[in-house]
């Protein structure tokens, strides 16, 4: 159960503070060695609370102790991380930074989300189910482009003078790492846990369930404890100045609790805070290297990014309920403003538009100096690129499952593939909003054999294919 109450609540407390007298010991002892170094760790620990209304407290983000976690199972993490930061560093002080400012480039990451539920039905969608539905994964890809886009129009946009368009698409993969066409959802019936904890689950997670981390991002969507999301930040290989290997590219992605993954439709989140998405898009922003932007530590700490203001610690969500401006102190004698609205907070989503300028220079380094990063650029084959003029493909047809229809379109649209019979009568419908050219599957379950018309249509464009189920 996600809330916690009464004995349990103390239980949880007096735990949690063990955890944050562990780090301010491991910090306080470790400072010198630490100092400069990609990673800080954070010193208080919030825990699940209500507000005066009632409305559900949650940590927002369990990055710090989970990479805590990965540093004691590999002791060269660190200083892959070290020298990541370096390169980062040194890539910027050679003026790559502001190459990167007019690289107009889009990166395109495709995705795999794996649903991992207890539902022995397998029922898809609906209220407290975690085998969210496939509508749901779309709205939550959809936002990812919206907020990395900077799209007008939408949440993500904003008018700031320090806000940028990182340049950076997410779609669902259209082929499994065996070559296969997929729609990028992955769906697995695991009985012997209905929730998995920040602090190891993450191995088992993947055994459930993984694609090769050098070619998708995987997001794992599942019912999570105490954290709604973590993620791994980015290391750099053991190809790079003889570093050792990585032990850690089977855990490599974001893992994201089911009630916040996506935009709230009705049917999944009760949450009121962070009902928009942008779980994932502060989670993606650690896979791509962002810190918070108070630097963890004790806030006031570094986050590398040259544009984002020094922050008080901000770690203790039951001070972030509204999107009510604070200020910080950490420069001498003088307040500064926080940036409430940058994607990298606690702050609840409502507040969140903005990636700054030097967030966006450090994410876009981060694909090109991190290996496994820069190889799922160099993977994107990009089946689906794209095309000026609307084009489908229906396979395997004829067909006695549940075909495929590749969509290929310009840029990103709203689009509707729709399945008719022979006689127009329409029996299927689904929508797609605001989406690069993708692969889906079409269900054709209880149908008859015969001959029936797949029909993709577009604001301006429309197209269609004979399809034989046998
Ligand atoms: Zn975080």
């Amino acid at each position: 159960m996600w809330f916690v109450t009464g004995s349990s609540v103390t239980l949880f407390r007096r735990m949690m503070k063990q955890v944050s007298n562990n780090l301010i010991q491991y910090k306080r002892t470790g400072w010198r060695w630490l100092a400069g170094s990609f990673l800080c760790l954070v010193t208080s620990v919030a825990w699940a609370q209500t507000n005066t209304t009632g409305e559900e407290l949650i940590n927002r983000c369990g990055v710090v102790e989970h990479e805590r976690i990965l540093q004691q199972r590999n002791p060269d993490r660190l200083r892959q991380l070290t020298e990541l930061n370096r390169l980062i560093q040194q890539a910027e002080a050679n003026g790559k930074f502001l190459r990167q400012a007019v690289d107009e480039t889009v990166y395109r990451i495709p995705v795999v989300v794996h649903v991992v539920h207890s539902n022995a039905s397998n029922t898809i969608g609906g209220i407290n189910n975690v085998n969210i539905s496939d509508e749901q994964i779309l709205s939550q890809i959809q936002v990812l482009n919206e907020d990395y886009r900077r799209k007008q129009g939408t949440n993500g946009y904003n008018t700031s003078a320090i806000g940028a368009d990182a340049r950076i698409e997410f779609f669902l993969a259209t082929t499994d790492p065996a070559g296969n066409p997929t729609t990028g959802i992955t769906r697995h019936y695991y009985a012997q846990k209905s929730s998995f904890n920040v602090f190891n689950d993450d191995v088992l997670l993947s055994q459930i369930a993984y694609w090769p981390s050098n070619r998708y991002l995987n997001i794992w969507v599942t019912k999570v404890d105490t954290y709604i999301g973590y993620t791994q930040f980015p290391a750099v290989a053991d190809t790079l100045r003889g570093l050792p290997a990585s032990s850690n590219e089977f855990t490599d992605g974001s893992i994201i609790d089911y009630r916040y993954f996506g935009k709230k439709t009705g049917t999944v989140s009760s949450s009121s805070l962070y009902a928009l998405g942008r779980t994932a898009t502060h989670e993606i922003g650690h896979w791509l290297g962002l810190f918070h932007t108070w630097g963890d530590g004790n806030g006031c700490a570094e986050d590398y990014v040259a544009d984002t203001p020094l922050t008080d610690d901000r770690s203790d969500v039951s001070q972030l309920i509204t999107c009510k401006q604070t200020y910080s102190t950490c420069v001498a004698g003088r307040q500064t403003r926080d940036l409430i609205e940058d994607y990298m907070n606690y702050w609840p989503d409502a507040c969140m538009n903005l990636f700054t300028a030097g967030q966006v220079a450090r994410m876009r380094l981060v694909l090109t100096l991190s290996p496994r990063r820069a190889q799922l650029l160099k993977s994107v084959s990009s089946p689906l690129t794209g095309t000026e003029v609307l084009t489908i493909n229906v396979y395997p047809n004829p067909t006695t499952t549940n075909p495929y229809v590749d969509v290929q379109l310009k840029g990103f649209q709203t689009f509707s593939v729709d399945l008719f019979d022979a006689t127009g009568r329409q029996l299927r419908t689904n929508t797609y909003t605001d989406y690069p050219s993708t692969s889906v599957s079409l269900s054709v379950a209880g149908l008859a054999t015969g001959v029936y018309i797949v029909r993709v249509k577009t604001g301006r464009e429309l197209a269609s294919k004979r399809l034989l189920i046998q």
